[in-house]
């Protein structure tokens, strides 16, 4: 079976093995971040946890959730955008707009962000 996992494909799981090469920005035990191919805002980075975990509807581990949360926010203070703010955002499934099913946090600054969202 563990030819046929999710993981084998996942392209997030791929980052996090490094077998994708994409600098790491930030990292703790659980959860890595690394800037977004496509910047919708000067700052936009991703955040996921290091294990596999298709979306927040799949979340069952609430200190791995909390290591990713974490590590947003001290990506934001290290690109220098918590004084003037920033958006966190964690689409999932079609009606969320989830295109990766790796859960991530989009950290979006640089910017002002409108609301709602589109
Ligand atoms: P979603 O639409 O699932 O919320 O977000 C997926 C994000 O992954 C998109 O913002 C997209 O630009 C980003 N992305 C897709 N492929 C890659 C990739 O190969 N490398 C990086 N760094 N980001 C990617
Ligand atoms: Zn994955």
């Amino acid at each position: 079976m563990a030819s046929d996992d999710a993981r084998d494909h996942c392209l997030f799981c791929k980052i996090a093995r490094g077998e994708i090469p994409v600098p790491p920005i930030a990292q703790n035990d659980l959860a890595l971040a690394f800037r977004d191919i496509h910047p919708q805002a000067p700052v936009h980075v991703l955040v996921i946890p290091r294990r596999h975990v298709a979306s927040l509807d799949r979340t069952t581990d609430g200190a791995e959730l909390g290591a990713v949360m974490l590590l947003a926010a001290q990506v934001a203070r290290d690109e220098g955008i918590s004084v003037s703010g920033y958006r966190t955002v964690m689409n999932t499934g079609n009606d969320g707009g989830q295109t990766v099913h790796h859960l991530h946090v989009h950290v979006l600054g640089g910017r002002a962000m409108g609301w709602p969202p589109g």
